[in-house]
């Protein structure tokens, strides 16, 4: 048999199209999953198939998703726009390599990153995943400080409780607490922290509130490349929300001691927090921005550092006169395709009045959380909810306990919280706010 005759090749589909009933043992046995111990019986849950907001289980369940798979299925699972989207692409070619050959998906992206993104950012290097992405901002940032010829720029300074990713770059900008520092701590490169901010959203900062940051940049901003920050909501560090004048003031600091702005819009992008980017709250505009989880809908894995003409233009014309990254599965035709329809879904829709909702829903039905025992604060924005608590969750039964609920709800550390696709409808919202409280309620007794 030649190759070239595949319509000849039985090729064993029976394996992905169709789910046994011993997947969960054999998962257990081979698979990894994130933050996971293999051989312990930690609860993981089969999924057949997804529509709309609801995960629907092997074993006939189905839940209510408050995650968006970790933020990123804004507009819910297998949607037709995006199906549609993925299948005429894949009908041309579903990838090429990026050196040296171009197509229409990726251009078409990164001009619609460029018109939607704020005024100063014009080119667009595609990775991915948002660790990658990070890396990606944070050797733009050393390159361009090298053709500057001021090389001793090589560190960054962050805020503390923000989280950039699992890479070792990206993992040095991670709140060192609650981050993996002191695992790595050889390896890691150390960089400078100031405290989170304390000023609220909605609220002004205080000249008390940038002191530590004011004070950081004078001392050290000969070694500083970029301030690198998540925009208002930092989220797997902590889930903190805190005033966009605190950003508003980075911004004027950066420009006052000539360091670079990164803003982290992983996790912000595409309207989670009420604005299309977490920036336009500050109405800032960064010199680096990275995107990534909710730029495909949840589709592909997808991200994307977005630079200034003046940064790509000085990292161009220097020495070595390239930029030094060049991932394998860059600006995949696929996923690019799927992030165009998502971004066009997203914004031919009343995505605002549909993260209006939700905020609203959120507030009065995470409300009556506050007066439980155990629970620190109840905190809204956008289409994010968050219920914070004096102890870490138990991990093990709290899944089984939201999965009884019939939601998928994971929280982490001492935060429970909510991320739901913007198409959910009021019921199924209160179905989810509902069942957090439930179990607050009984974490509390
Ligand atoms: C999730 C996240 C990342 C990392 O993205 P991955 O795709 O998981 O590598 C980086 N920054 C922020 C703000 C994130 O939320």
């Amino acid at each position: 048999m030649l190759y070239t005759d595949w319509e000849k090749i039985d090729v064993d589909m029976a394996d992905v199209s169709k789910v046994n009933g011993d997947v969960l043992e054999r998962d257990r046995q081979y698979v990894w999953h994130p933050y996971s111990a293999m051989g312990k019986d930690d609860p993981v849950f089969a999924v057949e198939s997804a529509e709309g907001v609801r995960i629907k289980l092997v074993d006939g369940r189905e839940l209510i998703d408050g995650m968006s798979s970790w933020w990123c299925t804004i507009h819910g699972y297998n949607h037709p726009v995006l199906n549609a989207a993925v299948e005429t692409q894949l009908a041309k070619m579903s990838h090429v390599m990026f050196g040296g050959l171009t197509h229409e998906p990726a251009v078409r992206l990164a001009q619609k990153l460029v018109e939607i993104t704020p005024e100063p950012l014009q080119t667009v290097f595609f990775s991915d995943s948002g660790s990658v992405a990070v890396e990606v901002a944070m050797k733009m940032a050393i390159q361009y400080w090298n053709v500057k010829d001021l090389p001793a720029r090589q560190h960054f300074l962050t805020i503390r409780s923000g989280y950039h990713g699992d890479t070792f770059a990206a993992m040095s900008v991670c709140d060192p607490v609650t981050g993996m520092h002191t695992l790595f701590s050889d390896i890691l490169t150390p960089q400078y922290f100031v405290d989170s901010p304390d000023c609220d959203f909605g609220q002004p900062c205080a000249g008390s509130d940038m002191a530590q940051m004011n004070s950081c940049l004078q001392k050290n901003n000969q070694k500083i490349a970029a301030v690198i920050l998540e925009p208002v909501v930092q989220g797997a560090g902590g889930m903190r929300f805190y005033s966009a004048d605190y950003l508003k003031q980075v911004r004027q600091l950066c420009n006052e001691y000539g360091v670079l702005l990164i803003v982290d819009e992983i996790a912000t992008g595409f309207g989670r927090t009420g604005k299309l980017f977490a920036c336009e709250h500050a109405k800032i505009s960064p010199d680096i921005m990275c995107v990534g989880k909710a730029l495909t809908g949840g589709y592909m894995t997808l991200a994307a550092t977005l630079t200034t003409a003046a940064v790509s233009e000085t990292i161009s014309s220097g020495d070595p006169g390239i930029f030094m990254h060049g991932p394998t599965f860059m600006a995949n035709p696929l996923a690019c395709s799927a992030a165009l329809a998502s971004i066009g879904l997203l914004l031919s829709s009343p995505w605002q009045q549909a993260v209006d909702k939700i905020e609203k829903v959120l507030l009065d039905g995470l409300a009556a959380c506050r007066e439980k025992p155990g629970v620190v604060d109840v905190r809204v924005l956008g289409a994010i909810g968050v219920v914070e608590l004096d102890h870490a969750v138990n991990m093990r039964t709290i899944s089984e306990k939201f999965v009884a609920e019939g939601v998928w709800v994971r929280p982490f550390g001492r935060l429970i919280y909510l991320m739901p696709p913007y198409v959910i409808n009021e019921g199924d919202l209160r179905v989810l706010t509902a069942a957090v409280v439930s179990i607050v309620n009984d974490l509390s007794v």
